[in-house]
This record gives structure tokens, C-alpha cells and sequence, in this order.
């Protein structure tokens, strides 16, 4: 025989906690209170790590050497970083190409159209109009042209374009253009091989030679003269520190910045720009019209 307390017991606990502040939170629509609120360090003199948070790291380009340490420390962890180098894509154009730009049917448009088309396989929804990640082109217009003696200079990027190696650059972004242009009846050869430094292709239909210069950009960092740095991909990494740890001229640390969800596999890749600079990173969008209520509602009463 159950008794009447033994049923109403279980019933009052339940009713009482209908009213009582929940112990969970509705992120995105409420932050999470967190104790650290610091970043991440490492002193390598002192040999003492200073106590925060572990989250997207703090790149500052002014103190890395290039060194490659962070690299390899993360190698038999989780091979989130990879070292870059700055480059920047140019085509060089004759008067006469330059004023065919624009016009349809134009070899001169058509070709610009396909490298254009590798560029912006990189750039991904939740990062486009906003930042270079990895890499943002600027959409050919007057800005970046310039008048040279023998033509014009169109520059495709505006943010420099990082990558590990130049022929892994002109593979990923442009082996798809130069295919498509071959198929379209352009010739496609190599015209200066200076690698690692520069490389010049030339894009040839119709009696117009465009050249497209890929080359490495000087940062300008005093200590960095390669303009060198890391990459991180949070797609793999496990905020494990080590890289930080092992950093021996204070260029790395770690920040309170957790929210690196992306839409997209490229943009969970952080480069040295992108790690440099304040958060960027933000809170995933929730659907659910009930969590944005309650959450309204809590930050209005707590
Ligand atoms: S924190 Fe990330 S990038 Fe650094 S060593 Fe660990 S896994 Fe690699
Ligand atoms: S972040 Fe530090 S360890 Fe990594 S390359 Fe720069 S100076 Fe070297």
C-alpha cells in the first residue's frame, strides 16, 4: 500500500523545481561564466606557465622568428600547424589585353574569370566580406591596378595568400584554372621559375599574353625577414598547449576565444593574420525560438 506521502513527496520536489533557477545554460543565448578569463602562457626564462584559458591562440607576428618550435611540438600531437609563407598573385597585362577587360568573348576577361574561380573556392560563406581566411581576393576592379611602363598590373588578393610551398599554392588554387583554360584553347607554360620565391606563367589565346606572377611577400617583421609563421587548423587541434610551451621568444599564447564552429572544412584554418588579430570567431546560430525566449528571460532576472 503506497502512502499518501509517498505519492505527493516526488510531485512537491518536481513543482518546486519548476520555479528554481536551472543549474544549465541555453548557449548560444547565455555565456557560460568562466573563472578564466586569461590566456594561456608560457614563460620559457622563467620556466612557469601562467594559468587561462585554452582556447583559439594569440599569434603576435611582431615577436615569431619563424622558428618552427610550435611546429614541431605539435607534431606528435596532432599536426594542427603548419608554417606559411606570405604570397601575393599578379597579372601583367599589355595595354591592349587591358582594354579588352571586361568586354565578354575576350580571352583577356575569360582568363581572369577562371583564376578568379580558384581563388574563391577558398573563401567560405561565414567568413566572406569580412576576412582573410585563408585567403580574401578582391574582385578586379580599378583599386587594384596599377600602370606600369610596358602595361597594366592587376593584383588578384588583397590579404596575402598563405601557403607552405609555392608549387603547393599554384596546385591548390590555380591547377583547376589552368585545366579549364588549356581545354578553352588558351597555352599554358611556366615562363620564369624562381621557386621558392616567384614563379611566371603565361596564359597565351589569340595573339594575347597574359602573365601570372605568384610571389612571396615581405611581411616586413624585422625578426621574421622570411615572413614565416604558423597556421593553425582547429580541425584538428586538442588545445593541448604544448605549441605555447614550447614558443621560446613569447610570440604564442592561448585565449579565452572558444567558438570556432564554421560551416565549412577551410574555415576552421586559422592563418597568421587571422590568429594575430582579436577574436573573430562567433556564437553558433540556434533555431530554436523557445531557447532564445528563455534565455531573453534569464538574463532579464539573473
Ligand atoms: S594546442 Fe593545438 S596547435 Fe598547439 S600543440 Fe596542441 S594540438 Fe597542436
Ligand atoms: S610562434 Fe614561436 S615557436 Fe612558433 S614559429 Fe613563431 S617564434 Fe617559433
Amino acid at each position: 500500500m503506497v502512502s499518501l506521502k509517498e505519492v505527493l513527496g516526488p510531485l512537491w520536489s518536481a513543482a518546486k523545481h519548476v520555479f528554481a533557477k536551472p543549474y544549465t545554460y541555453k548557449y548560444p543565448y547565455e555565456r557560460v561564466p568562466s573563472a578564466l578569463q586569461e590566456n594561456y602562457r608560457y614563460d620559457p626564462k622563467a620556466g612557469i606557465a601562467y594559468p587561462g584559458s585554452k582556447g583559439r591562440h594569440l599569434l603576435r607576428l611582431d615577436k615569431c622568428t619563424g622558428c618552427s618550435l610550435c611546429d614541431i611540438a605539435c607534431q606528435n600531437i596532432a599536426e594542427a600547424i603548419t608554417m606559411v609563407y606570405a604570397y601575393d598573385v599578379v597579372l601583367e597585362m599589355p595595354e591592349r589585353a587591358y582594354s579588352e577587360l571586361g568586354k565578354k568573348e575576350s580571352p583577356v576577361t575569360g582568363a581572369v574569370d577562371l583564376l578568379m574561380e580558384g581563388f574563391n573556392r577558398y573563401v567560405t560563406e561565414d567568413h566572406r566580406g569580412g576576412f582573410s581566411h585563408p585567403v580574401m581576393p578582391v574582385l578586379v576592379n580599378l583599386k587594384n591596378v596599377s600602370k606600369t611602363d610596358s602595361g597594366y598590373v592587376l593584383k588578384l588578393n588583397s590579404d596575402a595568400v598563405w601557403a607552405n610551398r609555392l608549387d603547393l599554392l599554384v596546385r591548390d588554387y590555380f591547377e583547376d584554372s589552368f585545366r579549364a583554360m588549356i581545354t578553352r584553347g588558351y597555352e599554358v607554360r611556366i615562363a620564369k621559375d624562381e621557386s621558392p620565391d616567384r614563379v611566371l606563367y603565361e596564359l597565351i589565346k589569340d595573339d594575347v599574353t597574359l602573365v601570372l606572377r605568384v610571389e612571396k611577400r615581405n611581411m616586413n617583421i624585422p625578426v621574421n625577414k622570411k615572413s614565416y609563421f604558423p597556421m593553425v587548423d582547429y580541425g584538428r587541434c586538442v588545445f593541448c598547449g604544448f605549441c605555447v610551451d614550447a614558443c621560446p621568444f613569447y610570440a604564442l599564447e592561448m585565449t579565452p576565444d572558444f567558438e570556432l564552429s564554421s560551416t565549412s572544412r577551410v574555415g576552421m584554418v586559422y592563418n597568421p593574420i587571422a590568429l594575430s588579430g582579436p577574436k573573430i570567431s562567433t556564437a553558433p546560430p540556434s533555431t530554436n525560438p523557445i531557447d532564445a525566449i528563455m534565455g531573453w528571460l534569464r538574463r532579464k532576472t539573473s
